[in-house]
């Protein structure tokens, strides 16, 4: 099938790609005029484990091309994705500002039918917009083409993308319209041998099962955060509290990880829009609210930890090591990043960062640049040359390990902040260091 793609982010160019890889015609086109060109000479944007080598791959093979031409690309599609950002807006509600201009591109483009496909998250109530604007597109050239929209949210997760994308739980397509239904399920059927994974629905039900999906994520690691603030001040520890509810099989095991906030591209802005949208609606969202506000304050709880420990005004003049920058592992995505908030306030507090992340250090260049109280390591073991204290804010699997005893030689004020709870508190105070976890009451 001839599949367009507009906009070569996270999850343009890794459904182009894992299109491609089943055999579909694809042309990505991004108005970022330096990433397609690098694109065209093998150059990947982001680092997704096992994207390159697919990239390359189906670029040699002629079945994934990049380009900025937006008609090249329309005229190429019978299903035309976008997948283009929607940040959040002043006010929270998702910025459709590039979905909609993607709309009228096409519309000003279309010279035969075509599936239009919204694969951006957006809020119930877009595919109409889009159909809109590509209608008004169509009508301003005198142009009568028959075409689609249907919404295809996207599902995969940041560092295990093109799994997510080979192998997805399910595919949901909402439509009004049979034929296009059935155009998509022709398009996903290498994605959906051996048992169903279609869940097709109306458009509004899939716009909302998006957010649905990711605000359900982030109130489950909103509240086990809650659940690890209140084991601090009980004196319990949320490690014990979190086996002993994910074992119940109504509750499970994923998602219920205490730790320093979540971030990334997704949970703060999709949850802020579906407060947003619910409000719009008269409906006051309690709950989502909640979600935001307990992130909020977690993505503080490291540096209130340090500060119990050292004191108020006692961070002045030391350096930290810090280990991680991405706000995952496996990704080097650092929108919305607890490290981001954690820098602010150790520079805020005069103290020195020395900080390694296996794959976000030119993400953090990028942001942050050459700039007084942050140096930029080159391994883990670097970051914590003339460090006082060590603090672990993404679980690297290279984190996982210390050891302690150098770890104990190493660090002047022989102290760990771990906001992911990769360690035993035991194993670390054993090595003569003290151990600040998250919930983890028995050893404050
Ligand atoms: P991104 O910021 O990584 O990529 C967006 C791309 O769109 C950029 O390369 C940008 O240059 C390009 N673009 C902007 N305007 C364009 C235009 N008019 N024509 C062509 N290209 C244009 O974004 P992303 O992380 O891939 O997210 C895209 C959408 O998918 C968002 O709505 C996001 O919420 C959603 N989503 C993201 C993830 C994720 O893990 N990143 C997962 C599921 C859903």
């Amino acid at each position: 099938m001839r599949v367009a793609i507009f906009g070569t982010g996270y999850v343009g160019l890794v459904t182009g790609t894992c299109l491609a890889e089943v055999g579909h015609e694809v042309v990505c086109v991004d108005i970022d005029q330096a990433k397609v060109t690098g694109l065209e000479n093998g150059v990947i944007p982001i680092y997704e484990p096992g994207l390159e080598p697919m990239v390359k791959a189906n670029h040699a093979a002629g079945r994934l091309r990049f380009t900025t031409d937006p008609a090249q690309a329309v005229a190429h599609g019978e299903v035309i994705f976008i997948a283009v950002g929607t940040p959040p807006d002043e006010d929270g509600s998702a910025d459709l500002q590039y979905v909609l201009a993607v709309a009228r591109t096409i519309g000003s483009h279309l010279r035969k039918p075509a599936v239009v496909v919204d694969k951006s998250t957006v809020p119930v109530g877009t595919a109409d917009k889009v159909r809109a604007a590509i209608a008004a597109t169509l009508a301003e050239r005198g142009a009568d083409v028959d075409f689609d929209v249907v919404s295809n949210p996207e599902f995969l997760k940041e560092g295990a993308a093109v799994e997510d994308c080979m192998r997805p739980d399910r595919i949901v397509i909402g439509a009004d319209s049979p034929a296009a239904v059935e155009k998509l399920r022709r398009l996903y059927a290498p994605f959906n041998r051996n048992h169903e994974r279609i869940v097709s629905m109306d458009v509004r039900s899939a716009e909302l099962t998006k957010y649905a999906a990711n605000a359900m994520l982030a109130t489950k690691i909103s509240f086990m955060n809650e659940m690890a603030n209140i084991a601090e001040k009980v004196g319990a520890d949320i490690e014990m509290v979190r086996q002993g509810i994910g074992s119940d099989p109504r509750i499970g095991w994923h998602f219920i990880y205490p730790g320093a906030g979540y971030g990334g591209s997704c949970f703060p802005k999709d949850v802020q829009a579906l407060a947003r949208t619910a409000q719009q609606n008269g409906h006051a969202a309690t709950l989502l609210d909640a979600v935001e506000a307990v992130n909020e304050r977690q993505k503080a709880h490291l540096f209130e930890l340090m500060l119990r420990h050292y004191g108020e005004g006692a961070l002045r003049g030391k350096t930290i090591a810090l280990w991680g920058l991405a706000f995952k592992p496996n990704t080097d995505d650092m929108r919305e990043a607890s490290s981001r908030r954690l820098l602010q306030l150790l520079w805020d507090a005069g103290a020195m960062v020395r900080a390694y992340d296996p794959e976000a250090m030119d993400e953090t260049r990028r942001i942050f640049g050459e700039r007084d109280g942050l140096v930029l390591c080159d391994s883990a073991d670097d970051a914590l040359r003339g460090a006082d204290a060590l603090v672990v804010i993404t679980e690297w699997k290279q984190f996982r390990s210390p050891d302690f005893a150098s770890l104990r030689q190493r660090l002047a004020d022989a102290v760990v902040f771990d906001g992911r709870n990769l360690y035993e508190p035991d194993d670390v105070e054993a090595a003569g260091l003290a151990y600040y976890g998250i919930g983890r009451g028995r050893s404050i």
